[in-house]
């Protein structure tokens, strides 16, 4: 078999390096390789530049040659650092009464809400888990998703917990996408747990994250800080323990009321997500920090709610990821590469900006310095359309799809050929 893969000529290659971690973008600063080439080495990337170059170098002579027709533009496969793609069950009939005026406590009362999720996932089998998770996993490679990150979060118990934990790494197996497991027990407190919330916390830290750490299920944890959701007090006790485990930690926080971004700062977190309630305090706390911030267009336009204060972050120098949030309460859609073009639009964003923040702003979300930029030695995660301006990719607002997709080197979506593995 040839070690090496030549792919192109594509009209232009969007690598997205030589970019910084924070701060505002313009598109003049977007590097550009027109007619360009990838050679692909195994798992990764070899060498990247003009195609001309790439066909007369020795390794060209016993590459496999992927030659393309017609215009081509190329970006890195797209990071998705906040998911919740691992639930069971539909909340359609929430969205509907949501829509029609229902406040959160009416639903709650018809028995719809985060609960409503909570009790379908916890009657799921593992399995089941599994096969829903291929199944949107399998939605998000259409639209050039090539890394998703995946919460637990709906067993709120430590035997649902682990059972969510242990259904994303089996399907992490039947993927081609990576998926990225972060265990979110603390999501909110659960209805059913009889006894001071700090006691849920602590049985989560002995009994489940203990076990998560010792299987490997996940190095990252996440806390939902909010009111009806846990306080600030509550999000420093627990965070304490899970730092000292040595886990890197994410925080949903300043969704409807701030205080979230502070505790992340404090822990140093890798990501504080949501901040839709971001005020300049916080923004200039976060744009001093090393933690990205995440905006979740998808939260927004699932509940009506303002977006994340995205432009104002980048001004002050923060660094902004953007993530889809899909999950079956809020944020349904789940197309992050639809919902990143309307942010950008309402929020006022160069397409330099809202690309970084689906791709390596996004990876560093992650702690992932092995994706997000084309670049040597980076694994072959590509994205490709069929244009040959990229900045038909934001204009089309997600309509204009992939017509190839390439994960660790692997061609795994190709709608020239039909072909979806
Ligand atoms: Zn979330």
């Amino acid at each position: 078999m040839n070690r090496y893969t030549l792919v192109g000529p594509f009209s232009q290659i969007l690598p997205m390096t030589a970019l910084p971690l924070k701060g505002a973008l313009s598109d003049e600063e977007l590097p550009i390789i027109d007619d360009g080439g990838l050679l692909l080495s195994g798992n990764s990337i070899h060498s990247i530049g003009p195609y001309k170059d790439l066909l007369s170098s020795p390794e060209a002579d016993t590459a496999t040659k992927v030659e393309l027709e017609g215009k081509h533009v190329a970006m890195p496969g797209i990071v998705d650092a906040h998911t919740h793609i691992c639930f069971a069950g539909s909340r359609a009939r929430d969205y509907a009464m949501r829509n029609a005026g229902k406040s959160y406590l009416d639903i709650a009362r018809e028995g719809g809400g985060i609960w409503d999720t909570v009790t379908r996932t916890r009657k799921a089998t593992e399995e089941e888990l599994v096969k829903g998770i291929i199944k949107r996993a399998k939605r998000h490679l259409k639209n050039g998703t090539t890394t998703i990150e995946v919460k637990s979060g709906y067993g709120l118990s430590v035997e649902h917990e682990m059972k969510m934990m242990k259904a994303i790494a089996k399907a992490n197996t039947q993927t081609s996408q990576d998926l990225i497991p972060t265990c979110l027990a603390a999501h909110i407190p659960p209805k059913d747990w009889q006894t001071e919330v700090m006691d849920y916390l602590n049985r989560i830290v002995d009994d489940l994250l203990v076990d998560v750490k010792k299987q490997g299920l996940s190095n990252r944890v996440d806390i939902f800080i909010e009111e009806g959701a846990f306080s600030s007090g509550e999000a420093i006790a627990y965070l304490s323990r899970v730092a000292e485990m040595g886990f890197d930690i994410t925080v949903h926080a300043d969704q409807f009321s701030t205080g979230g971004s502070e505790i992340a700062v404090k822990f140093g977190a890798l990501s504080a997500d949501h901040l839709e309630a971001s005020t300049e305090k916080e923004i200039e706390l976060l744009a001093a920090s090393d933690v990205i911030a995440t905006a979740l267009p998808g939260a927004s336009l699932g509940l009506g709610c303002p977006f994340t204060p995205a432009r104002r972050l980048l001004d002050a120098g923060g660094a902004l990821a953007i993530a889809s949030d899909h999950n079956p309460g809020s944020a349904p859609m789940g197309d992050l590469l639809t919902q990143a073009a309307i942010l950008g639009a309402f929020e006022k964003l160069s397409n330099a900006e809202v690309l970084a923040g689906i791709t390596y702003r996004a990876a560093a979300a992650l702690n992932l310095s092995d994706r997000g930029r084309l670049e040597s030695g980076n694994l072959a995660d590509l994205a490709v359309f069929h244009t040959d301006n990229y900045n038909e990719i934001l204009y089309n607002q997600g309509d204009l799809k992939p017509c190839m997709v390439w994960k660790s080197g692997q061609l795994v979506y190709d709608k020239h050929n039909n072909l979806s593995k």
